[in-house]
């Protein structure tokens, strides 16, 4: 089933989660045909072991190699499959929100297509969820196919982070994590524009556990995320969730200022007692420089804000959807998929 029309009323959906899927799982892709094949084969195998109905939901975000085309001929056999088809590439935090909004199972799981995140572990996941945990993350004790540089750089960032922010979000934990309906609810109600998912999902708080895993490396294929970006991501991070820079900005402006001060009367001081006029060149280039690059600084930040102001005010919707192609779950059964079924 195919429908162009984008304005599904989704709130209208939302409302019926006690009576959708028991698990959802988002993906969001960007560019995967290389690995989507081998992606659902073993998540639709893991799905067909979790007791209770589940739907997973693609999330092209503007590919273009042919992996909507891929996804769309998956058979559904052991869940309902949705590919939601976003009009061109907005970002992974985007595609996420799209995929979460969509969601309607009373679990959401989300995972990223280049199988560096386990389909495995997701009926453990689930088992954590059953117990009553309203999110289970997931924490990488290894980042297998990451330079020394990329880790060293990410942990640095988890540092700041959380000095500059109220949010305690974990090094270490992607977005690959289970997330319970009502959760789900709270961050699909949230509504920023600048969308730092790692932040949002610490947001709302509730009972969370975390399990340990491996990460593997990429499958096959490229990391999408350059230097470039990741700083951008950073940025994004810490301005969307704290005003903290802005007053440091503010204290270093004071502590500035006020030894400027002591250090005029000094001079004043020294000039009245000694008489020197004229010296004291460096001093001023010093003073000048030290001056000009914390304003120049403290302007960039406000700089920052004022983008993000910016950015909100227009209101403009997270992405467009161009596409919503649904394959609901067959009939056919597994002679043995029952019986596996009960045992989990
Ligand atoms: N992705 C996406 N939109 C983008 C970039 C990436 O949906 O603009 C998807 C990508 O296809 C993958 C997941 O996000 O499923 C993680 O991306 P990637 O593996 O490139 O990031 P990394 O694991 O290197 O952080
Ligand atoms: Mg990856």
């Amino acid at each position: 089933m195919s429908f162009s029309n984008t304005t599904i009323n989704i709130s209208a959906l939302n409302e019926h989660r006690d009576i959708g899927p028991t698990l959802s799982v988002v993906v969001p892709f960007y560019n995967e045909s290389e690995v989507l094949a081998e992606f659902h084969q073993r998540l639709s195998w893991v799905l067909s072991q979790i007791s209770g109905t589940t739907e997973i939901i693609y999330v092209d975000d503007g590919s273009v190699d042919g992996s909507q085309e891929i996804v769309k001929s998956f058979s559904a056999i052991n869940c309902t499959i949705k590919c939601i088809a976003l009009s061109r590439n907005f970002g992974k935090e985007n595609a996420m929100s799209a995929g979460l909004k969509h969601a309607l199972g009373q679990a959401v799981v989300i995972i990223d297509a280049d199988l560096q995140d386990p389909p495995e572990l997701i009926p453990k996941m689930v088992c954590k969820w059953r117990m009553g945990f309203d999110v289970v993350t997931m924490k990488r004790t290894s980042r297998a196919g990451e330079s020394w540089f990329k880790r060293f750089s990410a942990g640095c960032f988890y540092t700041l982070l959380n000095k500059m922010t109220s949010l305690n979000v974990p090094e270490n934990v992607g977005d690959f994590r289970l997330m319970s309906a009502k959760v789900v609810k709270h961050i699909n109600d949230l509504p920023e524009r600048t969308r730092y998912m790692k932040g949002i999902f610490a947001w709302p708080g509730f009972k969370q556990t975390t399990i340990e895993f491996e990460r593997d490396a990429r499958y096959l294929g490229q990391t999408k995320w350059n230097y470039l970006k990741l700083v951008g991501l950073a940025m994004d991070g810490i301005t969307s969730f704290s005003i903290r820079p802005l007053r440091i900005a503010t204290i270093l402006g004071a502590m500035v200022a006020s030894s400027a001060f002591i250090y005029g009367l000094f001079i004043i001081t020294k000039t009245m007692v000694y008489g020197e006029a004229v010296t004291g060149y460096p001093s001023t280039m010093v003073v000048q420089l030290a001056l000009g690059g914390i304003q120049l600084l403290s302007i960039g930040l406000l700089g920052e804000y004022i983008g993000r102001i910016f950015v909100e005010v227009k209101q403009r919707p997270l992405y467009l959807i161009a596409d919503i192609h649904e394959c609901k779950q067959s009939e056919i059964k597994h002679e043995n998929l029952a019986s596996i079924r009960e045992n989990v």
